[in-house]
């Protein structure tokens, strides 16, 4: 299965790709989401888009909890790693995966994201020099089940998760950098929650890292709603 990283022109806050390099042309390289509503999280980026075999290998992750896959995905993440804005001040980060709701998770027996995160892990531990990164999944909790983020407005998605996440071991966390990990992320408002929490109980520098971002801004990209008809799976969630 080839997947293939974006390595084209994206916003210099959140990561989403833009078509073209002119969008590069304006005084700061940020998208118009970015500018009107400054995200909680200090930079985010992804290894690709959510489409093709990226997708393909995201939904089987999700569905099938294959840990090697998971694995293997980690180590796309890390490959994105030096991408993040402040990749070099990231000092012995706590990598956190995007909790479940415990409902959720019970139901699925796994977070396919804690999966992503291991793996990452252990693949920046094999780097040379290594990042002393360590898995942190405990810290930050889903309290409420949030209704499936597909076909909202980024103001409702916002909206959806108000006061979703708390940090439930600010000790842990304090003064740390945290790099978020996801397997999708669309607007970005997932991880900007997640973030404001982790601020707002005293985290230092919080980034998202995801496998795939989803945008309507390309025209070969298929809708997200088509993913349970392409795999005969339910709609991703974020
Ligand atoms: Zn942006």
């Amino acid at each position: 299965m080839s997947l293939q990283p974006w390595a084209g022109a994206l916003c210099a806050c959140c990561g989403l790709p833009f078509p073209s390099s002119h969008a590069l042309d304006s005084v700061e390289a940020r998208c118009g989401e970015c500018r009107n509503h400054q995200p909680a999280f200090d930079g985010a980026r992804s290894y690709g888009l959510y489409t093709g075999n990226l997708r393909k290998a995201v939904l089987r992750v999700k569905f099938s909890g294959d840990e090697r896959l998971g694995s293997h995905l980690g180590e796309l993440l890390a490959s994105t790693w030096d991408s993040l804005p402040h990749a070099d001040e990231l000092q012995a980060p706590l990598i956190v995966p995007v909790p479940l709701h415990p409902s959720r998770r019970r139901e699925r027996g796994f977070n396919q994201s804690e999966l992503l995160a291991a793996g990452l892990v252990r693949a920046l531990a094999r780097r040379s020099p290594p990042v002393n990164a360590r898995l942190e999944k405990s810290c930050l909790l889903r309290k409420r089940p949030t209704t499936p983020q597909t076909g909202l407005s980024v103001s409702a998605r916002r909206e959806n998760l108000r006061g979703a996440f708390e940090v439930v071991a600010p000790d842990d966390i304090r003064g740390r950098a945290i790099v978020l990990v996801d397997d999708v992320m669309t607007t970005g408002a997932t991880i900007s929650a997640c973030a404001r929490a982790l601020k707002r109980a005293g985290a230092g520098k919080v980034m998202g890292l995801t496998l795939a971002r989803a945008t309507p801004q390309f025209p070969d990209l298929a809708p997200i709603e088509s993913d349970n008809t392409v795999d005969g799976f339910g709609q991703p969630s974020t």
